[in-house]
């Protein structure tokens, strides 16, 4: 009898990366539309765990209404004598793989931003019970982790309860990072890879080391040691360091080598701290991106949870799909926020010399880790909602890039200004402009004669229709 025989739809790998439509969804668990939602993994004692458990808090999903989003939180309680709670926040980051695998049921993200769908289809298959999506994680727990002995799941829909639980998750997830906090990127000889995105972004591959935690905010140096030892076959592995070639840009022989390995042959250089080059690539699940702001040479971060509008005029979900897809794309950078507390943050851009503007909700998060000479100096909403204003205030606040503004030659500058990435092309591009094409910049219009452009690194870009949204 197959392992999921008694459950309504089908269950399997190639249902990952499967996604699910507004118009085809049943509900959706979480997601943009909700304050609270959450899912969270806690290692207990063996005789706390009843195995095989599924308590459901709030109402089921056949009582929940078509087309509505609600508040969601998974707690998933395991034991076993070999279980540690080092090993929570690679489990529970296994959630997301497991839901992806039922027929119909979408997963997104991870800790307080999962966003989940169940499909119409599936629901009329029959798929209309937290009992089955609980019955499949655990089943899928014990086979792939057996060091999982004991597993009880709880499924909360209770608005109440959700925002309860998820208070306290939030305790959970800052004491994970913190424990992470201290060690450094020089003091290992082994960073971790994760390679468990590749089902959304196949070329994607993220580098854990102890300054840079994955892009999802879900997994640190600590959590890649303690997975790739229980479970050296799963998708977290380790990656030997190697020879450091920068350490400015943190560049690694090691870290090439396996990135070359692991995407086959797609991405052969990462520089680890920076947004420019070869940045590390951006799978779909960063918590936050950071983008290039051309008009004041710096940085913009905005996070997920943000609904408003960024500085230059575009949301989180515009910026996330010019930064997504496990792709190197110069000045758009998918980053944690816990990476955002490190000293190495963006450091061979400056790190936050560099950053120019972020949501207040974000400030307020990292504030204690923005330098004290320059915390003050970064724009939020409240201070600059568009690019003159921004420029205004870090002028008359003296932000560190306005130094830069004078270093730069006008004519950059303007060609900046009309073109930013969405596709770098490396090596020496030639640029041949035939006679008498005119070219608009700045406002001016320029006709150029038998010219020849050389470069070594050229940044083109498609106009957007209606010139609404401007980058
Ligand atoms: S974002 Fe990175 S670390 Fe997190 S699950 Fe995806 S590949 Fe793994």
């Amino acid at each position: 009898m197959s392992m999921f025989e008694d459950i309504p739809v089908d269950v399997g790998v190639v249902y990952e990366g499967e996604r699910i439509r507004r118009k085809d969804m049943y509900v959706e668990l979480g997601g943009p539309k909700v304050d609270h939602k959450f899912e969270l993994v806690r290692v207990r004692k063996l005789e706390e765990v009843e195995d095989g458990k599924i308590e459901i808090i709030g109402p089921d999903l056949n009582e929940l209404e078509e087309g509505k989003s609600y508040p969601f939180g998974i707690l998933v309680e395991v034991a076993g004598k070999q279980l540690e709670e080092d090993l929570e926040g690679v489990i529970e980051r296994r959630i997301h793989e497991y839901c992806n695998y039922i027929e119909g049921f979408m997963h997104l993200n991870q800790r307080y931003d999962i966003w989940l769908r169940l499909s119409k289809k599936s629901y009329n298959k029959g798929l209309n019970s937290f009992v089955y999506i609980g019955k499949v994680l655990q089943r899928l727990f014990k086979s792939e982790l057996p060091i999982i002995e004991k597993i009880q799941i709880t499924f909360i829909t209770d608005p109440g309860k959700v925002k309860e639980l998820w208070q306290e998750a939030m305790k959970i997830y800052e004491a994970r990072d913190a424990r992470a906090r201290g060690l450094k990127d020089e003091e290992v000889d082994v960073f971790y890879g994760c390679s468990l995105c590749q089902s959304f972004a196949p070329t994607h591959v993220c580098v854990i080391t102890p300054q840079r935690y994955s892009n999802c905010g879900a997994i640190s140096w600590f959590d890649g040691r303690a997975a790739a030892r229980v479970d050296p076959k799963g998708p977290l592995f380790a990656i030997e360091k190697g020879e450091c070639l920068d350490p400015i840009k943190g560049e690694y022989s090691g870290v090439n080598k396996a990135i070359k390995e692991k995407s086959l042959g797609a991405i052969t250089r990462v520089w680890l701290y920076t947004a420019f080059g070869y940045p590390h690539t951006s799978c779909g699940c960063f918590e936050a991106v950071a983008f290039y702001i051309p008009e004041v040479d710096g940085f913009g971060i905005v996070h997920r949870g943000f609904k408003g509008v960024t500085v230059n005029g575009l949301r989180f979900s515009t910026l996330a799909d010019s930064t997504a897809g496990g792709r190197q794309i110069d000045g758009f950078h998918g980053i944690s926020i816990e990476y955002m507390r490190s000293p190495k943050f963006l450091q061979a851009d400056g790190g936050w010399k560099r950053v120019v503007w972020l949501p207040s909700e974000l400030k307020e998060r990292v504030k204690d880790f923005i330098p004290k000479d320059v915390v003050n100096k970064v724009a939020t909403e409240k201070d600059a909602t568009n690019i003159e204003e921004l420029k205004r205030f870090l002028k008359e606040k003296g932000h560190p890039v306005v130094e830069r503004w004078k270093e730069e030659v006008a004519v950059e500058e303007e060609v900046r200004e009309e073109a930013v990435a969405e596709a770098p092309v490396t090596g020496e591009a030639v640029l041949s402009i035939p006679e008498g094409i005119p070219v608009t910049i700045g406002g001016f219009r320029i006709v150029m004669k038998n010219v020849r452009i050389r470069a070594k690194k050229a940044i083109i870009r498609r106009g957007e229709k209606g010139g609404k949204e401007r980058r």
